[in-house]
């Protein structure tokens, strides 16, 4: 207990939401003579352990948006906020999952999972033990002291995902993870990536251009449209908290599924894009 009353910053910080984007806006080029307003006036907030999906056609912000969370974009206007304290830079409290696996192709699977917990300086036994934790929880274990060339697209794909994982980032970003992944392996990955979410309680912004996916693994659904770049409806999504096994084949075959889906879809293709 603190011996004094709480200062008005501290105030709005146990009182904040996990994650806000408090009227966020990014103009690319500002002040040059072609400047393109790649995010509109943007406003949402999320709580801890939501699986925000965001949707919609290229062009429409949906990197832009992630990269002000992630730290490598300062918003022209606006404030991110985690926990009620502004984002100024990357950290490891966020992990980032790109679209092609950017791995260390000289360094082994081992190593490349064990990256962030090295660079942070934590004691070797942590180090290997967080990353044969999280090999083994996508499934590489077995193939530790290999390269990542002598791995499938899928597997690399995991490997990233492993890596970003070991630092047991409270938030994970995800910018179309699965967009190169042929569509078995994505189901797998979707799967995967669900179980981890649940036994873990982080929360994940995930970009994807697939609806479906979204609607599959999503807490909430952001649709976005460009021209310019803005969010058009934030819809909850009831699948990811489905109690127990999940039956990826028929939920997505389930009426209330395809309902929500072409909802969705009917937003996207209602803009004319
Ligand atoms: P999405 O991820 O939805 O495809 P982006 O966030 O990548 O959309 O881009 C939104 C808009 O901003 C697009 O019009 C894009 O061309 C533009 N844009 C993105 N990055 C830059 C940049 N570095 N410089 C100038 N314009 C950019």
């Amino acid at each position: 207990m603190l011996d004094r009353p709480l200062t008005a910053e501290e105030m709005a910080q146990e009182t904040a939401p996990f994650l806000r984007f408090e009227d966020v806006s990014v103009t690319y080029g500002a002040g040059t003579a072609h400047p393109t307003l790649a995010l509109s006036p943007t406003d949402l907030a999320f709580a801890r352990g939501d699986f925000v999906c965001i949707v919609g056609p290229s062009g429409c912000g949906k990197t832009t948006l992630m990269q002000t969370l992630a730290g490598f974009l300062k918003p022209t206007a606006g404030t991110v906020r985690v926990e009620g304290r502004p984002v100024t830079g990357p950290g490891p409290d966020r992990g980032v999952v790109f679209q092609h696996a950017a791995l260390f192709p000289w360094k082994t699977v081992a190593a490349n999972a064990a990256f962030g917990p090295t660079m942070r300086g934590l004691p070797r036994a942590e180090r290997r033990e967080r990353a044969e934790y999280w090999l083994r929880s996508v499934g590489l274990w077995d193939f530790r002291n290999r390269y990542p060339y002598q791995l499938s697209g899928g597997m690399q794909q995991r490997l990233a995902i492993a890596r970003a994982l070991a630092n047991e980032p409270g938030i994970l970003l995800m910018d179309e993870p699965f967009g190169a992944l042929d569509a078995l392996t994505r189901e797998k990955m979707q799967e995967e990536l669900h179980a981890v979410w649940k036994r873990t309680g982080m929360t994940v912004l995930f970009i994807t251009h697939s609806v479906d996916e979204a609607v599959y693994l999503g807490t909430e659904v952001v649709v976005m449209s460009p021209r310019p770049g803005r969010v058009l409806e934030r819809i909850p999504a009831p699948f990811a908290r489905v109690a127990g096994e999940r039956d990826i084949r028929r939920i997505k075959a389930g009426a209330d599924f395809v309902a929500l889906r072409e909802r969705v879809l009917g937003l996207i293709w209602g803009e004319g894009s």
